[in-house]
């Protein structure tokens, strides 16, 4: 298990993580999010000792993280960078290497990993002459193909088409499945969704969320309201408590409530004849949730 207590690390005077604590435990996924500047690159250097903090402290499995750990971390930085000149194969066997891994291996898993992203080349091949994305898959797979315990991912989904991303979310789970402890950053909201159990949100270094995904989502009240009926868009307009009513192309309304209460009003007004299609009400969209927290003068 990874614990990240009290981490504060300052440039100068400014501060760009301030008392971080978060804890993940082996089999689950952590996605950091914030805006550009936010604090999320520090803080994966500071997991990795690349940077010294000025307070707080870093623990793996009930001890204060120390050098013999470093070998059971894969790291995906933000600036990605491979030898261009050298073959897919020698690449990965090399990085590995560094790692404490052997030839023998880490050379059976090479074809194996390259199936499960579709690498277009073959393994001989110089990564120069990989398009980007699949430069990027080759990175990908030097950072998990020792299958580490603490997985470190500086925004693994840009520059990935649907497709891809969609592979690189398969690999994650499986490794997810394999016991790691998984910890991400994305601007992407729908991956973060989609895949992550817990989240933390930073900006400018302070932490505004952190917690379980959908009890993240859960506690900002069921306030986006889905809903087919015989109701008119004036007609939900006019409701107390409506902030904003977005009519769809099917014909129904996404109406945005001033709390959760609001909508049983509705319903009651919507049902008065009985069946209607759809009602369905949701909390915040995380995306929604992130422009609200971003936004917010003092979040
Ligand atoms: P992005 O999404 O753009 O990658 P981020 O959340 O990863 O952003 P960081 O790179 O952690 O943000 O930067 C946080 C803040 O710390 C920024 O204001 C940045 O300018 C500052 N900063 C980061 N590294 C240094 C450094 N070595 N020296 C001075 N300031 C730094």
């Amino acid at each position: 298990m990874l614990e990240v207590k009290h981490l504060t690390k300052s440039f100068g005077d400014y501060c760009a993580v301030e008392d971080l604590s978060f804890q993940i435990e082996p089999g689950t996924i952590l996605g950091l999010i914030g805006q550009n500047g936010a604090g999320k690159t520090t803080t994966f250097r500071l997991i990795l000792n690349f940077l010294t903090a000025d307070h707080g402290e870093i623990w793996w499995n009930g001890q204060p993280i120390g050098k013999k750990e470093y070998n059971l971390i894969g790291y995906l930085p933000e600036e990605r960078g491979l030898y261009p000149k050298i073959s897919i194969q020698d690449q990965l066997l090399y990085f590995a290497q560094l790692r404490g891994r052997t030839k023998k291996e880490i050379e059976p898993k090479i074809d194996e990993w390259m199936t499960r992203f579709q690498v277009k080349g073959k393994k001989t091949d110089k990564v120069k002459t990989l398009s980007k994305g699949n430069q990027q898959k080759v990175q990908l797979i030097s950072t998990l193909i020792h299958e580490p315990k603490l997985i470190i991912l500086d925004e693994p989904f840009s520059g990935l088409d649907p497709v891809n991303a969609e592979l690189l979310k398969e690999g994650i789970l499986s490794l997810k499945e394999k016991g790691s402890c998984i910890i991400f950053s994305s601007h992407n909201m729908d991956h973060v969704e989609k895949i992550c159990d817990h989240l933390v949100m930073l900006k400018n270094g302070q932490t505004v969320l952190n917690g379980v995904v959908h009890e993240i989502r859960q506690s900002f009240g069921r306030t986006k309201l889905f809903i087919e009926s015989d109701l008119s868009q004036s007609e939900l307009e006019n409701f107390a408590g409506v902030k904003e009513v977005i009519k769809k192309e099917d014909d129904s309304f996404e109406l945005t409530l001033l709390s959760p209460e609001v909508g049983e009003n509705i319903f009651a007004a919507a049902t008065k004849n009985g069946y209607i299609p759809m009602f369905n009400q949701q909390p915040p969209t995380l995306e929604e949730i992130f422009k609200l927290k971003a936004g917010e003068i003092n979040g």
